[in-house]
């Protein structure tokens, strides 16, 4: 199937950019050009957010009733479902995510406004009567333009997570997607227009992050940032954005622990342990890249990981039967490689996968899996983002917790236990935003996502999305005659004031 070359979105027309300059997308299973892209600079980011502005202050989109929003956002998730096979098909080809998966990613694009949708609709505020005297409320209103930048990984997806309460709330957008994932973005914004999203109300502005990122978080009239990186794009973000007072959220990057006692349902921890680094190739903040197992059991739950791992499909993402496709990029694909000879360098056993062979077409990273692995190991310590798993056995309770939290992130954990009260404590102990018990990472969207430490700022989900997309206002109701201080009803004295009294 042809793609069309990709163009910017703006004030509900798709235009080229202001300089003309485009670059290309690339196929990560062939390495061809798919398409080329409208380039975005500081002048595409200033045409979109004017959009978003007027279309804040005098657009129809902030005036319109809770359920007339809600109606537009139940078209928009009807016609994700309406394009599903060809949204899974742009994803995959953009950037390797297998098409089971990749078709899984587009239905829950489509919940997304749906949840957000209804959520918007049951949003309230809290009052605090004062004795009769007063009658104190809050009123959540939206905050103005947004600026959402996005990763690469799951892009569809995860550009959803923000538009969708974003919107709700009567927000306008400009969207700043990866440049190494701009398809399904262009796209969606065709679906958005299609479903009545007024012009200016939501933007896309291709680019790159030094450029058009950079312009879009120092922009005086974009109020907040919603971001989805890696940390030090991140830190990078909040330095730029701190002379325009930006309100930030931050999901960053991860190396969440997987724990493993003796006493877990061993097969199903397996299973879980399999899925949760293999799936999205890897490429997964939430992944559960360092696993620690109790040593007693250590050297037969690696050796049926080893066989499990050495088993997975690789392969063409657009055949269903594959479970791990390319890397999205051949730089991303680079920089794996140089971490699975680190591992070796760094005195790991390479149990399973290895780099891969070179001048290999296309980015196929082997699922590669280390054990005898050191805890202060890189591999052990820097997000890989890659089908790269490492094992550290543990003995104690006390050591495991000790050796999951000795690192930088904080993202999730993953605690598989029979043992009910461990399993409380341990999960209490841990530093992470999220913890799993006895479970893959299976999302409820009530429920508040974000990480602790370097792994974020903030959490969104449910109704802590509405904290980071309105503001709160608080408005005071006299009921009756409080008493008023009466400054200037003393008699005027010598001079005709009493300045310096
Ligand atoms: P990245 O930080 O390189 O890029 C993310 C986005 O930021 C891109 O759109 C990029 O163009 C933009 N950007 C880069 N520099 C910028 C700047 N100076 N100003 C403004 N924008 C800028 O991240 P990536 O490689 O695309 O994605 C992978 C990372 O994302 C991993 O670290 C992963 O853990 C993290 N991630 C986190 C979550 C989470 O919820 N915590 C979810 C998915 C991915």
């Amino acid at each position: 199937m042809p793609i069309q070359p990709a163009q910017h979105f703006i004030d509900g027309e798709y235009t080229e950019g202001a300089l003309g300059k485009r670059f290309e997308t690339i196929n990560p299973t062939t390495g061809e050009v798919i398409t080329t892209v409208a380039e975005g600079f500081a002048e595409d980011i200033e045409r979109a957010v004017e959009a978003a502005y007027r279309a804040f202050h005098e657009g129809p989109w902030q005036t319109m009733t809770t359920k007339e929003r809600a109606a537009v956002m139940n078209r928009i998730a009807d016609g994700l479902v309406a394009h599903g096979d060809e949204l899974a098909y742009l994803e995959t080809i953009d950037t390797g995510l297998p098409i089971s998966q990749a078709r899984g990613q587009a239905a829950r694009a489509a919940e997304n406004f749906r949840f957000f949708a209804r959520k918007a609709e049951e949003m309230t505020g809290e009052t605090y009567p004062v004795d009769g005297a007063f009658l104190n409320y809050t009123l959540r209103r939206p905050v103005g333009v947004a600026g959402l930048i996005t990763p690469w990984n799951t892009p569809l997806m995860l550009a959803t997570w923000k538009i969708a309460p974003c919107l709700a709330t009567g927000n306008t957008a400009v969207l700043k997607p990866a440049e190494w994932s701009p398809l399904t973005a262009t796209k969606l914004a065709q679906i958005l227009h299609e479903a009545g999203v007024p012009k200016g109300v939501f933007n896309v502005v291709h680019g790159f992050g030094e450029t058009a990122g950079a312009a879009l978080v120092r922009h005086p009239l974009v109020n907040l940032i919603s971001f989805t990186g890696e940390t030090t794009t991140g830190e990078e973000i909040m330095r730029n954005g701190a002379s325009t007072l930006k309100r930030f959220s931050m999901e960053l990057g991860g190396k969440s622990p997987i724990l493993v006692f003796a006493d877990a349902d061993l097969d199903r921890a397996l299973d879980a342990a399999v899925f949760g680094l293999f799936s999205l190739n890897g490429e997964r903040c939430t992944a559960s890249s360092r696993l620690f197992v109790e040593r007693s059991i250590q050297a037969e739950f690696e050796e049926r990981l080893a066989a499990r791992v050495a088993n997975i499909r690789v392969g063409n993402p657009l055949d269903p039967e594959t479970e791990v496709g390319p890397l999205i990029h051949r730089q991303h694909f680079e920089r794996v490689q140089d971490y699975i000879r680190l591992g070796t360098e760094e005195g790991a056993t390479c149990a399973v996968g290895g780099p891969s062979p070179a001048n290999q077409v296309g980015n196929i990273v082997r699922p590669t899996l280390f054990t005898k692995v050191d805890n202060q190991m890189r591999i052990a310590q820097e997000e890989i983002f890659g089908p790269v798993l490492v094992t550290i056995p543990f003995d104690t309770e006390e050591e495991a917790i000790r050796l999951a939290n000795d690192i930088r992130y904080g993202l999730a954990a993953y605690v598989w236990t029979n043992d009910l009260t461990r399993a409380h404590r341990v999960s209490a102990q841990i530093q992470s935003g999220m913890v799993w018990i006895n479970s893959q990472n299976v999302r409820d969207l009530r429920t508040p996502f974000g990480g602790s430490k370097y792994s974020g700022i903030g959490r969104e989900g449910g109704h802590y999305s509405f904290e980071f997309y309105t503001e709160l206002k608080t408005i005071h109701v006299a009921l009756g005659h409080h008493p008023i201080p009466k400054f200037g009803m003393n008699p005027p004295t010598e001079g005709g004031n009493n300045h310096g009294r």
